[in-house]
């Protein structure tokens, strides 16, 4: 049988070595950490007793691709649904965004209108943009930034710091000024105009690698897979066999074919035997998400999450006997200790009437400094191809070039590309 190497275990080199053993071929998988996951990580912490996520993840209906990674069994046991779209902003009073279940996709237009802050007006601009979005009237914006774009389609400020910005900062981690609207307009066609399930918001129901990452793991091992921790690659040979791969530790492995579901900024990190494409990595950028997971001694909160508004805060998560807060788009927090950042997270708690006082038993903060890359308009052009200019090796990863942003789907989907370029490379008539 030829031999692939999947040199990453996070969701990118998961989600390939799924659609590889779904096509018959056994991979290994190299994971340089002791644990599989990548970004999408959680570990056990003395303090709460209990695992902590490295962020709380949330994953979308639309994530069509993460979801074919699971079976019905795996999704009933570790994701809650949350059927129609319902997200709570807070300014104290809350403002809520609710999509009723049925008439899709009419649905969406009834939660515009009930949404509070926007007026009759606003609605129906965000209406007839929408719609001029579903029926593909609107030109591709390449090129421009999201701001930009949203204006000239008529959405004002109200609409843009109600409504989009909360979904930019979700989906892209970055502000409006700087995210790409080609990637964004994708984004809204992927959430509200695929079916009236892709609004659904899918909450991990345990920590991230007991709900996301193990059920994956289970699949893979038990169809025939094989993962190898604290394996980092270091360099990549040209062989007669096709690669050998050398690891830190001095061992090689060798395989006809590799797919690198590493970050790019990995990569630039691995010794290669070729350029892969024509521009190198290093002209993406990164973006921090901010993550604080507090015990205090009392909160209030029925929602399983809440967003804010005019705050630096943007979603805090419900987790039962804690609070996770997050920050996204947080490099302006990058350097601020511990200190600082608990207080800040405090304030904007207590001024939400999430907590009542400043009575903290246990937290833990969690700076992810490369969580995503930034995906503005210059991004296209450091986002690779699964195809390389190398015969045998593959890239998969959220920064690869699958049109969506850094997230757990864009991930699902480059591993599922590249795991259908290894295939057809074994099926071409001379090989
Ligand atoms: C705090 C936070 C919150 C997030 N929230 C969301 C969210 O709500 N929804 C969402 O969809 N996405 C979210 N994301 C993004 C999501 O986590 C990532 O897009 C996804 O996990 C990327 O997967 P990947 O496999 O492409 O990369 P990674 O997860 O980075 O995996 C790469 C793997 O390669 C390994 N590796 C690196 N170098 C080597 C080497 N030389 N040899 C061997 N192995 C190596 C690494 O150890 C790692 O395991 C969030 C990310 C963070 C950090």
């Amino acid at each position: 049988m030829k031999k692939t190497v999947i040199i990453g275990g996070g969701v990118a080199g998961l989600s390939a070595a799924v659609h590889l053993l779904r096509k018959g071929i056994k991979p290994l998988i190299l994971e340089s950490t002791k644990k599989a996951g990548g970004r999408t990580t959680s570990f056990f912490d003395p303090d709460f007793n209990s695992y902590l996520d490295n962020g709380q993840h949330i994953l979308m209906g639309c994530y069509k691709e993460t979801l074919s990674l699971y079976t019905q069994n795996q999704i009933d046991e570790n994701f809650h649904l949350q059927k129609s779209l319902r997200i709570i902003y807070s300014e104290k009073k809350r403002f809520e965004l609710h999509a009723p279940e049925y008439f899709y996709p009419l649905n969406l237009a009834i939660a515009l209108f009930r949404y509070k802050p926007l007026s009759f007006i606003d609605a129906v601009a965000a209406g007839i943009f929408m719609k001029r979005v579903f029926l593909n009237l609107v030109k591709n914006p390449s090129g421009k930034n999201v701001l930009v774009w949203l204006k000239e389609h008529g959405q004002n400020n109200k609409l843009i710091t109600y409504l989009w910005e909360p979904l930019i900062i979700g989906a892209m981690n970055t502000t409006p000024e700087k995210a790409d609207a080609a990637i964004f307009k994708r984004i809204i066609k992927e959430i509200f105009f695929t079916s009236n399930f892709s609004t659904t918001i899918i909450i991990p129901k345990h920590d991230l690698l007991t709900s996301l990452i193990l059920p994956l793991l289970d699949t893979i091992i038990s169809a025939g897979g094989q993962i190898s921790y604290s394996a980092q690659v270091t360099k990549l040979i040209k062989s007669d066999r096709g690669f050998d791969i050398l690891l830190k530790d001095g061992q090689v492995v060798n395989s006809e074919s590799i797919i690198m579901a590493v970050p790019g900024h990995a990569l630039e990190k691995i010794e290669l035997p070729e350029k892969l494409h024509s521009e190198n990595t290093r002209g993406l950028t990164y973006s921090t998400i901010l993550s604080v997971h507090l015990k205090v001694r009392e909160f209030h909160l029925k929602e399983d999450f809440v967003g804010f508004h005019n705050s630096p805060v943007h979603w805090v998560f419900n987790k039962g006997s804690y609070l996770s807060v997050v920050i996204s788009d947080a490099d302006d927090y990058k350097e601020n200790d511990d200190k600082e950042i608990l207080n800040l997270i405090i304030s904007e708690l207590l001024k939400n009437d999430i907590i009542v006082d400043n009575n903290v038993l246990s937290y833990r903060i969690i700076k992810e400094k490369r969580a995503t890359f930034v995906p503005d308009c210059n991004s296209l052009r450091y986002r690779a191809s699964s195809k390389t200019l190398s015969p045998g090796i593959y890239l998969a990863g959220d920064w690869t070039d699958t049109g969506l942003p850094a997230t757990i789907e864009g991930a699902a989907l480059s591993g599922r590309i590249a795991a259908d370029a290894i295939y057809e490379q074994f099926n071409q008539p001379n090989t």
